[in-house]
């Protein structure tokens, strides 16, 4: 009777995948939560996550201006040299009557990236200065709901087989961007590994 009462006492969680109720308990740093129906992850428990997921944004936004202001590739054929930019193969691809294409390349892969790093450092930096700011619960949802949007990856894979292609009827020169490129894809993946909404909404509520 009394482990009843103990285990009422418990907060409820539902788990996204199958909606089974169970009772929600502390975790050691690391451990992750399973549901016992499913087995799909309840929650997790990390020891620096918000720390970590901001210093991953901070690099990430860096080599997003890096990724945006310099050129992409440069190509050298019959002694003739030309350099583009991400920007500057938008406006090429819009142009040349490809305007849904071109739209596509513009919000995957410089609105939507910019517009979730932004959200999460508008997150993680007044939690870290002990500041509070409003819409954060409406920040949390506009991070979920754009996530699947950003498609710097596959962005990535198309220039690398386009580069590859080119290579064989002129000279091709990876340029910073594309370097950035390469490196932003692996600092958004790691902020996105470390941000644990739970875990962040949880600390804020502490500290308010
Ligand atoms: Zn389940």
């Amino acid at each position: 009777m009394s482990n009843d009462r103990a285990a009422t006492a418990l907060p409820l969680i539902a788990c996204r995948e199958c909606d089974l109720l169970q009772h929600e308990i502390a975790l050691p740093p690391h451990a992750e939560a399973l549901c016992l129906r499913c087995g799909a992850q309840l929650y997790r428990q990390t020891l620096h996550g918000p720390d970590t997921t901001l210093a991953f944004t901070l690099a990430s936004v860096l080599l997003f201006l890096l990724a945006n202001f310099f050129p992409l590739v440069r190509l050298e054929l019959q002694g003739n040299q030309t350099t583009s930019t991400l920007f500057g193969a938008v406006t090429t691809l819009a142009s040349q009557d490809l305007l849904s294409v071109a739209l596509l390349v513009f919000s995957t892969t410089i609105v939507v990236p910019a517009i979730e790093m932004a959200a999460m450092l508008y997150l993680l930096l007044p939690r870290r200065l002990g500041v509070t700011v409003p819409g954060r619960a409406l920040t949390f949802r506009l991070i979920e709901l754009l996530r699947p949007w950003g498609m710097i990856e596959v962005f990535m894979l198309g220039v690398l087989v386009s580069v590859v292609k080119m290579a064989t009827f002129s000279s091709v020169v990876p340029g910073v961007a594309l370097w950035s490129f390469g490196a932003l894809m692996l600092t958004l993946a790691a902020a996105a590994h470390f941000f644990n909404p739970r875990d962040l909404w949880q600390k804020m509520a502490i500290h308010d």
